[in-house]
């Protein structure tokens, strides 16, 4: 394998790499091929850069260059099939991101349910302001709602049924569209507190701005979700 690859996560700490690889330029899908590269044991593959990011920064994202690195003909996953294979993979791992949406949403309505219930102005606690209030049982409906719906996509997606590409897609984005919006409303409800580092929803905010981003973009999943129902509406 020869090549490069940006924005890997954790790629500087990995022993192993999911990685698709092209046998025959031009040829599309048909032309690509998805390989488990051991980097313990595979010479020529180097980390070449640490990138600075907003957020998520429990972990890094790197570069990583490939320099005539052999592959055993065992690490090929999904043989002829690569693409299959890597779609298959996509279907498991969005209800992952969508389910790490519902818990960074979960989080982020507990502290601003928490807070505006103690943090009191103009004489009473600023719960008790409808404006405040109904932001956090919009969160909660939302929170819900989105739960649910990972739920829903993973049992598809353990039971191998036909939706899972359409139910993970639409998990992925709606659970992370309700993180980025609820961790927005959260920084909202703690007012200019909201905003320092003090409180942990400034965090929440710039971490969920990146489900929205990775295992394929929102834009990309909405993509996905309307071939499908194109497909079936016999398009
Ligand atoms: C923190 C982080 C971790 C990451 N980890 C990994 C990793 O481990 N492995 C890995 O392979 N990648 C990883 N990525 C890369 C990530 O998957 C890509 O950044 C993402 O898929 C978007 O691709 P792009 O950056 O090339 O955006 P672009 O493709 O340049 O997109 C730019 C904009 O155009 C929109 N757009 C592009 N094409 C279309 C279309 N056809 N229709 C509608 N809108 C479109 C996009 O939605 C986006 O809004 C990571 C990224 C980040 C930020």
């Amino acid at each position: 394998v020869n090549g490069a690859k940006c924005f890997i996560t954790n790629g500087d700490v990995s022993d192993f790499y999911t990685t698709l690889v092209t046998v025959e330029p031009g040829a599309g899908p048909a032309g690509v091929r998805l390989l488990l590269i051991d980097g313990r044991e595979s010479p020529g593959v180097t980390v070449t850069g640490r990138e600075r990011k907003m957020g998520l920064r429990g972990s890094t994202i790197v570069g990583l260059s490939f320099d005539d690195v052999e592959v055993p003909v065992g690490n090929l996953i999904g043989g002829e099939r690569g693409f299959g294979a890597l779609m298959a993979m996509f279907d498991f791992a969005r209800p992952n991101v969508a389910a790490q949406g519902v818990g960074l949403a979960t989080g982020a309505m507990e502290y601003a349910l928490a807070y505006t219930l103690e943090r009191r102005a103009f004489g009473k606690p600023v719960f008790e302001f409808q404006g405040v209030s109904f932001m956090i049982a919009d969160m909660a409906i939302q929170i819900e709602a989105a739960r649910e719906l990972v739920y829903a996509a993973a049992a598809e997606v353990d039971r191998g049924g036909p939706r899972a590409g359409e139910l993970s897609a639409m998990a992925k984005t709606f659970c992370t569209d309700t993180a980025m919006a609820v961790a927005t409303d959260a920084v909202q409800c703690l007012g200019g507190h909201g905003y320092l580092a003090d409180h942990p929803v400034e965090r929440m905010m710039r971490d969920a701005k990146v489900l929205q981003i990775y295992e394929g973009t929102n834009q990309i999943q909405r993509v996905i979700l309307s071939r499908l129902l194109a497909r079936r509406a016999g398009r």
